[in-house]
């Protein structure tokens, strides 16, 4: 391993099959979110919702009780301008709203980490674009990884995609830049940052047993954000509302493996022309 490669944590093929586990808890989880979100709904009742699912499923939540002050919380609940880290409460969504929502699980020691945007009822054609985008960038970053490139490949791979789309109203997207993926494993957080801007060909390299978490997070304006009160939830600057698509992957010989999706990534990555390496 290269200076650049410390402290990134590299799993045996065993591990990459609990971190599966972790991951698969984390996108059942999700799943049920998505399902349960709909105008009326407080966010404090989805993470109620969530936590129990991750509780049925043998995993601890990740976010509780994390960092400073202590996370309060399963998931993280951010509502339109809010980007990430929002604290769920007393909130009750809209129609209209956007939710972000953010899922971490333990299982026997390994974390999986994925976040998905979700319309509440109808929402406008800028906002299922902006969804289209984030999103799509994620898959860009996971279709650009290949075992021997460099972790900053993802980065370029996003911030091209987003480059390329058009915006709804003529402007351009913002990509924050201050907030990053990130390697993942024995812990939430581990070296390296995946940024999701920047040249490629940079970073640690992409090797087997290395696992990232890949997530955009991208805006209709700036990419400037404040932190909130709370000390927790970022929002943008200029009031533009945000999407966030998060999930954790590895790669295999053979191809990518998306850990916390249901079907390992198989579908999207077909799709996409990339091969599938996952066990399942
Ligand atoms: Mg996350
Ligand atoms: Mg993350």
């Amino acid at each position: 391993m290269g200076l650049l490669d410390r402290g990134v944590e590299i799993k045996t093929p065993e591990q990459i099959e609990k971190m599966r586990v972790a991951g698969l808890l984390v996108g059942q989880t999700l799943e049920v979110l998505r399902a349960a979100v709909r105008p009326g709904i407080s966010t404090g009742e989805l993470d109620a919702i969530a936590e129990q699912s991750i509780r049925d499923g043998g995993g601890i939540p990740s976010f509780l009780g994390y960092g400073h002050p202590p996370f309060p919380a399963t998931i993280c609940a951010s509502v339109n301008d809010e980007v990430v880290h929002g604290i769920p409460g007393e909130r009750v969504l809209a129609e209209g709203d956007l939710i972000s929502i953010d899922c971490g699980a333990i299982v026997d020691g390994w974390h999986g980490d994925a976040a998905i945007t979700v319309p509440v009822g109808e929402v406008g054609e800028d906002l299922v674009a902006l969804m289209r985008v984030t999103e799509g960038a994620m898959w860009a970053g996971f279709a650009a990884a290949r075992l021997g490139g460099r972790v900053t490949d993802i980065s370029h791979a996003v911030e091209s995609y987003v480059r390329r789309q058009p915006h709804p109203s003529g402007g351009s997207y913002g990509i924050l830049e201050d907030y990053t993926g990130h390697g993942i494993g024995t812990a939430m957080h581990q070296p390296p940052n995946v940024p999701n801007h920047g040249r490629p060909g940079r970073g640690p390299k992409l090797q087997r047993g290395l696992a990232l978490a890949v997530e955009p997070m991208v805006t209709l304006g700036g990419h400037d954000t404040l932190v909130a009160e709370d000390d927790w939830t970022i929002v943008t600057t200029d009031g533009s509302w945000a999407a966030h698509f998060e999930h954790t992957f590895t790669l295999m010989p053979e191809g990518a493996w998306i850990l916390t999706a249901l079907d390992g990534g198989r579908a999207r990555l077909a799709e996409l022309g990339v091969p599938y390496g996952g066990l399942d």
